[in-house]
């Protein structure tokens, strides 16, 4: 049986038409970060499935990787690193670009923030293409780290496909309606 939190979860959300562009249906989680109880249930919902796997990062996509990213990392002891959009990192970085389903963008990330053979799980609020989680996964797999799963509020149904990502799974917990 399905866990009964994901329908709150589910409803939290919610789906703006053509924003920020006509065609795409935005999903909106903020609504979700004014009931407390749900936040919360997504945030444990995260940290029950990754406690005690030996995760040493989690890693955050900038900006709404950051709501959720902080909050599971100091639940269950690992350190967070942002990966953050150009030019806003002071210290020696590492890029990798990607395609948006709006637009291209890059990632970039400190050199050293992540140590060869640690364990990270990658979080963001969405997964579209795939596309930013891939970049994400690119730069930790440089560092030499192990992405052992990256973890979503959010997937969109129309690209299914694309739920594991450089042979990476891809966790979610609710689809867009
Ligand atoms: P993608 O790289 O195509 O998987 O897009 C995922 C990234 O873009 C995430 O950081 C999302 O926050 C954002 N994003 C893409 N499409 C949407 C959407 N329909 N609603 C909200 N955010 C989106």
């Amino acid at each position: 049986a399905a866990d009964p939190r994901l329908q709150g979860i589910s409803d939290a959300i919610r789906v703006v038409p053509h924003f920020p562009k006509p065609g795409i249906m935005f999903n909106d989680i903020t609504p979700l970060l004014l009931r407390p109880g749900v936040f919360k249930d997504a945030v444990d919902m995260f940290v029950e499935r990754y406690r005690g796997m030996g995760i040493a990062v989690v890693a955050g996509i900038e900006a709404r990787g950051f709501i959720f990213g902080p909050a599971i990392a100091l639940a269950i002891g690992a350190k967070f690193v942002p990966l953050r959009k150009p030019k806003k990192l002071p210290g020696e970085v590492v890029s990798e670009s990607y395609v948006l389903e709006y637009g291209t963008d890059c990632l970039e990330m400190h050199v050293g923030a992540i140590e060869p053979e640690e364990r990270v799980v990658v979080v963001d609020d969405l997964v579209a293409t795939g596309g930013t989680l891939s970049a994400a996964i690119r730069l930790i797999e440089r560092a030499g780290a192990d992405v052992i799963e990256c973890a979503c509020l959010i997937g969109l149904p129309k690209f299914k496909d694309f739920y594991k990502l450089n042979g990476k799974p891809v966790y979610i917990l609710v689809e867009s309606r």
